[in-house]
């Protein structure tokens, strides 16, 4: 290998995410990002392979072309990587197809990934791609957590169990917290609270995923800004049957009129906040709802652990709103939380403890970033 360079592409259903990263010595440093949204929307962006190019020429008119030599490897995220692929993966035609295979438990997610990744891989066919899955990192959650209590057969006929998601973001977070502890990973129990507009928790057990929110889809677990998370089941049939809805319309409510969205009208935490502080009762009983969601999950996962040395925040709500980490962890000094109200409230871009110095579980923020999670481990397998 001689380039250092990996350019990590995030394709998603109408836009492609791209971040071009210098791993010489481990860095990570940063050398251009861009977003290409609206695909298909839009004669100049058609579709992926228009956008691709787009991101091809972005990077050229900066010098930093997908021609050049120092670029050792393209990284993709792939959301489902079902119970295969449970480590970072160099594509193949047979590792494509075997993606392709995950489509129905992925298929808002994994067209689109698939699709960057054929584009990539016609613009650059000698280099060296990797496939980096959002379920990779809850591959070692034991049964007992892994498993619905449904009948086994049709379980296993169908993939039918908790795979999670987020998992590079979990990875991360998870890693980044010991070290700001100062601590190796491996004696560091956390429970990371990965909140942006989708939302997951997970439990990790020396840096290893013992539990996590999110199943089958990215659909159960937290509260979020338009999925409802956790619920009966019978719901669903319930407004199948008596409110007359189509599995296509309740999938729909489920995962884009639901959550902040449904309770009142808005998902982002920002507008939120804003309006409980003009006194309305929708927006403050959505952020109830969304709190209590949160502190069962972080009771849940402090029994699964039985010792807890960290909860980090991390992504949009976690990383920025304040009033969320106050709320969640308020009146829990039983469990050896104790929030330092002054450290919580200050507004900062790096990992840092918002926890009282007397308290026995760290509450930290720590800032996420799966672009460099997805470039260090393609560029680990590639160079190794
Ligand atoms: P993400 O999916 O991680 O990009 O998070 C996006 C979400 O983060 C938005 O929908 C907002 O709800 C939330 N967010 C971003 N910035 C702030 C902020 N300053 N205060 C509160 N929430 C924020």
């Amino acid at each position: 290998m001689n380039g250092t360079r990996v350019l990590v592409l995030n394709s998603g259903s109408s836009s492609v995410k791209y971040q071009l990263l210098d791993m010489a010595e481990g860095a990570g440093a940063r050398l251009a990002s861009g977003v290409v949204e609206r695909i298909g929307e839009s004669p100049e962006v058609p579709d992926h392979a228009a956008a691709l190019k787009r991101v091809a020429g972005e990077l050229a008119a900066q010098d930093l072309g997908l021609d050049s030599p120092a670029l050792a490897a393209v990284g993709h995220r792939v959301v489902h990587g079902g119970t295969r692929f449970t480590e970072p993966t160099l594509i193949t035609d047979e590792v494509v197809a075997a993606i392709e295979e995950l489509v129905p438990l992925a298929p808002l997610h994994n067209p689109a990934n698939i699709t960057g990744i054929r584009v990539a891989r016609e613009l650059r066919p000698d280099l060296p791609q990797v496939a980096v899955f959002d379920t990779a990192f809850h591959a070692t959650i034991p049964e007992a957590a892994a498993r619905y209590a449904i009948d086994t057969a049709t379980a296993d006929a169908h993939g039918v169990r908790r795979y999670g998601f987020h998992g590079t973001s979990h990875a991360y977070v998870s890693r980044a917290t010991a070290e700001l502890l100062g601590r190796d990973v491996c004696e560091v129990n956390t429970i990371v609270l990965h909140l942006g507009n989708g939302a997951s928790a997970s439990a990790v057990r020396g840096g290893v995923c013992v539990d996590t929110s999110m199943g089958l889809t990215p659909l159960e677990g937290l509260v979020m800004g338009t999925r409802s998370g956790d619920l009966d089941p019978a719901v669903i049939f319930h407004l199948a049957r008596v409110g007359g809805l189509s599995t296509d319309e309740i999938d729909t409510l489920l995962n884009k009129r639901s959550g902040l969205l449904g309770l009142c009208g808005d998902n982002d935490m920002r507008e939120i906040t804003r309006r409980i502080g003009e006194g309305d009762e929708r927006a403050r009983l959505a952020f109830d709802v969304y709190i209590h969601r949160l502190r069962k999950y972080v009771g849940a996962y402090t029994a699964v652990l039985g010792r807890v040395d960290a909860v980090a925040f991390t992504a949009g709500v976690g990383e920025n709103a304040a009033a969320v980490r106050e709320a969640a962890m308020a009146g829990l000094e039983g469990l050896g939380i104790e929030v330092d109200a002054a450290r919580n409230a200050v507004r900062g871009s790096s990992a840092r403890i918002v926890s009282a110095d007397g308290s026995r579980v760290a509450v930290a923020v720590v800032p996420t970033d799966e672009e460099l999670e997805i470039a260090t481990e393609a560029y680990a397998l590639v160079g190794s």
